[in-house]
C-alpha cells in the first residue's frame, strides 16, 4: 500500500535579545532582558516504509555504538538515552554527534518546520492554541500534498494529550485521503527526527535573533530549505547570516537543511 509517515513533534526556545547566553533562561528575566520566545512544530515525513526502516536500522547501529562506547557509560544522560535514545535537549555532544555525523551521510526524510516568534510568555492554554494552530498550519499543505496516496499515517509526540486534540488538528487540516492518527512516547528513531530537525531550526532561529543587533537589520533571518541553498565550489553547504563556523546551532542546522523542504514564520496567529 502507497503510505505516507509523518512524525510531528512540538517545542518552544526561549532567548534574550539583550545578553549573550541570558544566565536568567529558565528563571525570570531582569529589567534589562529582552526576551522572545521561539514557538514551533515541525514534521519529519517518510515517503514509504522503506524510508522509515533504513533510517530506523542506521540509527540502530549508531545506538548501539553509543551504548557500548566506554567512558560515557556513567553520563547522567545515559539511563535516559538507553531507555528513550535521542532527545535534543537533553543530549550532550557526545550523544548529538554520532548522530549528526550518520545523518550527514544523508536521510531519507524531508522536513518542514511552522514557527512564530513571540515576545510574551504563553501561558499552558495559549501556547497550546499555538502549537495546535501551527500544527493545522502545517498539515494544511502536507494534506493537499499527499492527498492521493492510500493513506497518511500521522504520528505525534505523546504529551499526555487526549485524542481528541490529535483528531481536531487532523479534522482542520482537511484531509483527503484516508488518515490514521495516533501518539508515541519518545524512542522511535523515526519520530526523533522530528525533535531534532525542529530543535535545530528553532535553536538557529534563537541564535540569530539573539546574535543580531542591528535595527533594521538586511540579513535574512529565517533559515535556509533545501531549495534555497548555495553551495561552496567544494560542495559544502553556505549559510549567510549572523552565525559563525564555532556555532553549534548552525551546525545542527546544516546537518538538516538539505532534508528541510519548508521552513516558515507565522504572523501573528494569536492577535498578540
Ligand atoms: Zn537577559
Ligand atoms: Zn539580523
Amino acid at each position: 500500500m502507497h503510505v505516507v509517515y509523518l512524525k510531528l513533534d512540538e517545542s518552544v526556545v526561549n532567548v534574550c535579545k539583550t545578553h549573550q547566553r541570558c544566565s536568567r533562561l529558565g528563571g525570570s528575566p531582569s529589567a534589562e532582558c529582552d526576551w522572545r520566545w521561539i514557538i514551533g512544530v515541525g514534521v519529519a515525513v517518510y515517503e514509504s516504509f522503506q524510508d522509515l526502516d533504513d533510517l530506523r536500522q542506521r540509527l540502530d547501529v549508531v545506538r548501539a555504538e553509543i551504548l557500548s562506547r566506554t567512558g560515557i557509560e556513567d553520563a547522567p544522560r545515559m539511563a535516559g538515552f538507553r531507555s528513550h535514545g535521542w532527545h535534543a535537549t537533553k543530549d550532550g555532544a557526545e550523544f548529538a554527534e554520532p548522530l549528526l555525523a550518520e545523518l550527514d551521510r544523508g536521510a531519507t526524510f524531508k522536513g518542514h518546520v511552522r514557527y512564530l516568534v513571540s515576545s510574551v510568555a504563553l501561558d499552558a492554554t495559549k501556547k497550546n492554541q499555538a502549537f495546535d494552530a501551527l500544527f493545522v498550519s502545517l498539515l494544511r499543505v502536507l494534506m493537499q500534498r499527499y492527498r492521493t496516496w492510500e493513506q497518511i499515517d500521522v504520528v505525534f509526540e505523546a504529551d499526555q494529550s487526549p485524542p481528541s486534540r490529535y483528531e481536531s488538528i487532523i479534522a482542520k487540516a482537511r484531509p483527503g485521503a484516508n488518515v490514521t492518527v495516533s501518539a508515541a512516547p519518545k524512542g522511535d528513531a523515526g519520530l526523533a527526527m522530528a525533535d531534532y530537525l525542529l530543535y535545530a531550526t528553532l535553536k538557529y532561529v534563537a541564535r540569530v535573533v539573539e546574535c543580531c543587533q542591528v535595527q533594521g537589520c538586511p540579513v535574512s533571518h529565517l533559515p535556509p530549505n533545501a531549495n534555497s541553498l548555495t553551495y561552496s565550489d567544494e560542495g559544502g553547504v553556505q549559510i549567510e547570516g549572523h552565525l559563525t563556523g564555532g556555532d553549534y546551532a548552525l551546525r545542527m542546522y546544516k546537518t538538516f537543511v538539505r532534508n528541510m523542504s519548508s521552513v516558515v514564520e507565522q504572523g501573528e496567529l494569536l492577535g498578540q
